[in-house]
């Protein structure tokens, strides 16, 4: 007897044409994200199939997997040889102690001598005379315990299946470029984006010296666990120093979030077109803070000349969107108190409605491009 993990996919199916695609963007992130962990992955009618692992990291590789988009629900499971004394056996271990159960049975090999329904009922007969606390319930029961007898004289005995991570499988929808700052939001939005299949690379800002270096280790930590989920990332840093120091010294100092937003979302689309991302994302949430107004991101979305930006949050709560930061562990890392670039020169009252008319006259005593350029050539790339 020994263990085994059935993988359910999601959505896969809806695929047509493309299905044999998605599953093999499916197997190559599993794969990925059990590198360096014993096992054997197999593809099984609709399901997939994780043996020959060791049983001591059981609860490393099942953590692993949580993190994949695209796995519906999974379950662990014994194999045994297509014997009714060995499923039966494998059935008593899986079938829980109390409450209402049946026993579901598949079989793909034909030639066993017992058919599905004749398998379901004598084995589940047998669990009911043995286990004294359950009770058969077929139409609604607590606990399924599952036996899939396969073509190749083994079978699959298993319980309670649980629920993956769901979405899509990364890579099967494109790539994006996570603006990604130190704060809570940011990572949540590309968490969201990621599960619907869609690779991501991350672009970063930072003031130092006026951000110090922790600040940019805080968001390679976060990049990092992000990365877990996204089949690994890189994250291009960029020192937007300079051109903080610009605008504090040439412009009136309430615009300072409006035009630096806009000079991020410029680089974002340069970067963007180096890395072959198809789109930015950001961890905007309407009216969250006075730079995420409507007029805020208008202003800031007019400078973009070709791509769509995804703001997955915009109809989040903040408690919503901590709560989501919580379950996928960024949150521990997000409230460490290192600045972001944001903070420097903030000014005690900031625009909440920017006109353009305004921005664009504040902006126009700036050298846009020249800044821009020199922002980017201290890009610097992190991959992980
Ligand atoms: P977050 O929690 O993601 O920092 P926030 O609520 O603090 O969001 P803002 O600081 O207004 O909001 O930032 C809005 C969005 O702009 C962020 O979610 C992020 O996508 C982007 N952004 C902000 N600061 C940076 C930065 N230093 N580098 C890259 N992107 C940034
Ligand atoms: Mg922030």
């Amino acid at each position: 007897m020994e263990k085994v993990i059935i993988i359910r996919y999601c959505e896969l199916h809806l695929k047509g044409n493309n299905r044999g695609f998605f599953e093999r963007q499916f197997a190559i992130n599993m794969e990925r994200a059990l590198k360096g962990v014993k096992h054997e992955i197999r593809r099984q009618s609709g399901r997939y199939l994780i043996e020959n692992f060791d049983e001591e990291e059981i609860s490393v590789i099942l953590s692993k997997l949580n993190k994949v988009f695209g796995i519906h629900t999974l379950a662990v499971g014994l194999k045994v040889n297509s014997d009714m004394g060995e499923i039966y056996n494998a059935a008593k271990l899986v079938c829980p102690q109390s409450g209402t159960f049946k026993v579901e049975t598949h079989r793909a090999d034909k030639t066993f001598p017992l058919n599905s329904m004749q398998i379901s009922a004598q084995i589940g007969g047998r669990l009911l005379d043995e286990i004294k606390g359950i009770s058969v319930d077929v139409h609604s029961p607590e606990h399924i315990v599952n036996i899939d007898v396969r073509e190749n004289g083994t079978a699959l005995v298993f319980g309670q299946f649980i629920k993956g991570a769901g979405g899509m499988p990364v890579g099967s929808a494109g790539k994006g470029l996570l603006l990604i700052s130190g704060g809570i939001d940011s990572p949540v939005a590309g968490h969201m984006i990621a599960k619907r299949g869609m690779s991501i690379d991350c672009v970063h800002f930072h003031s130092y010296p006026y951000t110090n270096m922790q600040a940019k280790e805080k968001v390679l930590d976060l990049a990092k666990i992000l990365s877990q989920y996204t089949c690994g990332t890189k994250v291009h840093i960029i020192k937007v120093t300079h051109i903080q120091e610009e605008i504090h010294k040439k412009c009136n100092g309430e615009y300072m979030v409006t035009l630096l937003r806009r000079f991020m979302m410029r680089i974002a689309e340069r970067v963007a077109a180096m890395c072959g991302a198809q789109c930015l994302i950001t961890g905007e949430s309407l009216g969250q803070v006075a730079s995420q107004t409507i007029e805020g991101m208008t202003s800031s979305n007019s400078v973009i000349e070709n791509l769509p930006v995804l703001r997955p949050l915009c109809g989040f709560d903040k408690n919503e969107i901590i709560d989501r930061s919580k379950e996928i562990g960024t949150y521990d890392i997000s409230i460490q108190p290192y600045e972001d670039c944001c903070t420097v020169f903030l000014p005690k009252h900031p625009v909440t409605r920017p006109k353009m008319q305004d921005v664009l006259a504040e902006e126009a005593k700036l050298d846009v491009s020249t800044l821009v350029e020199e922002a980017l050539s201290t890009l610097e790339i992190v991959k992980l």
